[in-house]
C-alpha cells in the first residue's frame, strides 16, 4: 500500500554518517530538530526513536499516570491507547464521526469526569481533527491536549500547519509515514522547560553539567534517535512538500474514478475530499457493509492476485483481546466497529504513477462486482 521514496542524496547522506564515527545521537539529530523547529514556526522540538516513545514521552510531560484517564479514538493505530497504558492511565474511547472516521468532537465533553487529564486526538489517514474545537474543550476543562499527528505530519488545520501551534503534537516517521527516518518520531512542545525535561526522559534522566557533572532526578528510558535515522529524516523533510503534492495528485485522480458513474454503483464510501488541508497520508474506502460474499477478506484476496496491495488502518483497538479483557465489547462504538470492519486502504505514496491508480480502480471495481452478493 505504501512504499518509502529514498533519494541517492539521502543514502551519500547516511554513508557520511557512517563513516564519521559519530553513528548514534548527535549532529545529525540536533539538526534534524533544528529544521523540524523551523518547520513548526519555531517551537521547541525533540526527537525520539519512535512515534510510540514520543506520545509516552508526551503523556509523561502531561502527567498522566495511575488513575487518570485520557480520552482518545477506538479507530487508530493501537499504538495511540497503548502508550495510554504504559503510563498507567485508562483510556477513555470516544466513538468516532462516520465521515471524518476521527473522534466525533460532540461526544467529547460527555466523556470527560474527574479523573480526565488530557485528550489524545488522532489525525487519521492525514485528516485533521479540529483544533480550535479541541482547544476550546481543553481549555473549558482544563484538559492537556496531545495530538497523535503520526499520519498527519503536513497536513493543516484552518490554513496552519499541524505542529505549528496547539498543545503538544506527536508524530512518527516510522517508514509507512509520509516523512520516514526509518524509525522515529518528534514531539513538539510549548517552552524550553518541557523540551529540556523531555530530553531527561528520553535519556535515563541524565542532565550533564560544566566538564564532568552529571545527576539523575527523574527516571528516563533509552528513547534516543541515531544520527544513522536522523540523516534519513533530513533527505525526507526536503521532500515534504513535494511528497504532499505527489500524494494530492494521485487522490484527486482517485476521486476522479472512483465518483465516475460505473463506480459509483459499487457503494463505495468515499473519504473527505479535503484537497486543500489534508496530506494524503492514505486513501481509504469503506466497502459496503455485508454485501460483499468473504467481506473485505476476500476483496483483498483479490487484489493481491493481481499484484495489488491493499491494507486495514485499523481494527476498532477497543475488540482486542487484550482490551475486551478490560471491559470492552462489541456494540460499544457502533461506527468505529461497522468502519473498522469494512474500511479498505487502497496503494498511494509519491511513486505511484496516473496508470498505477486507474489500475487499482479497474481491479477494484472489477473484484467487487464479481464477489457482491446479488439481492434477490
Ligand atoms: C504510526 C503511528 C503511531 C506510532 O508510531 P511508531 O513510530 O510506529 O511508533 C502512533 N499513532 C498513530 C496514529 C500512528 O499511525
Amino acid at each position: 500500500m505504501t512504499r518509502p521514496t529514498i533519494d541517492e542524496k539521502t543514502i551519500a547522506g547516511v554513508c557520511e554518517v557512517l563513516r564519521s564515527g559519530w553513528i548514534t545521537s548527535g549532529p545529525k539529530v540536533k539538526e534534524f530538530e533544528q529544521m523540524l523547529s523551523a518547520l513548526f514556526g519555531g517551537r521547541p522540538v525533540r526527537a525520539f526513536n519512535s512515534g510510540t516513545a514520543t506520545l509516552e514521552i508526551a503523556l509523561r510531560l502531561a502527567g498522566v499516570g495511575p488513575g487518570d484517564e485520557v480520552i482518545t479514538t477506538p479507530l487508530s493505530w493501537v499504538a495511540t491507547s497503548n502508550t495510554i497504558l504504559t503510563v498507567g492511565a485508562r483510556p477513555v474511547f470516544v466513538d468516532i464521526d462516520p465521515f471524518t472516521r476521527n473522534i466525533n468532537l460532540d461526544r467529547v465533553e460527555e466523556a470527560i469526569t474527574p479523573a480526565t487529564k488530557a485528550i489524545m486526538p488522532v489525525d487519521l489517514a492525514g485528516l485533521a481533527v479540529d483544533r480550535d474545537r479541541l482547544a476550546r474543550i481543553a481549555a473549558a476543562h482544563g484538559l492537556r491536549v496531545i495530538e497523535d499527528a503520526a499520519q498527519s505530519l503536513g497536513s493543516r488545520w484552518d490554513g496552519r500547519l499541524i505542529g505549528s501551534s496547539g498543545d503538544l503534537v506527536s508524530f512518527s516517521f516510522h517508514p509507512n509515514k509520509n516523512v520516514t527516518s526509518i524509525e522515529g518520531g518528534c514531539l513538539v512542545m510549548n517552552c524550553d522547560a518541557e523540551a529540556s525535561l523531555a530530553e531527561q526522559y528520553r535519556l535515563q534522566g541524565v542532565v550533564r553539567s560544566g566538564t564532568d557533572g552529571m545527576d539523575v532526578s527523574v527516571l528516563g528510558g533509552k528513547f534516543n534517535l541515531t544520527d544513522v535515522a536522523a540523516r534519513v529524516g533530513i533527505g525526507q523533510l526536503e521532500k515534504l512538500e513535494e511528497f504532499t503534492l505527489a500524494r494530492r495528485d494521485l487522490a484527486w485522480l482517485y476521486f476522479e474514478l472512483l465518483e465516475s458513474a460505473e463506480m459509483k454503483e459499487l457503494g463505495l464510501r468515499l473519504p473527505l475530499p479535503d484537497f486543500r488541508q489534508t496530506n494524503w497520508h492514505m486513501f481509504q474506502v469503506v466497502l459496503p457493509d455485508r454485501r460483499i460474499s468473504g467481506g473485505r477478506a476476500a476483496v483483498m484476496e483479490a487484489m493481491k492476485a493481481q499484484g495489488i496491495g491493499t491494507g486495514v488502518h485499523y481494527p476498532p483497538i477497543h475488540l482486542f483481546t487484550l482490551y475486551r479483557g478490560m471491559g470492552w465489547k462489541p456494540g460499544d462504538f457502533k461506527y468505529a466497529e461497522e468502519i473498522g470492519r469494512n474500511i479498505l486502504t487502497l496503494p498511494l505514496f509519491p511513486g505511484m504513477t496516473s496508470e498505477d491508480v486507474r489500475r487499482v480502480c479497474v481491479t477494484l471495481a472489477s473484484v467487487i462486482r464479481s464477489l457482491t452478493v446479488q439481492a434477490s
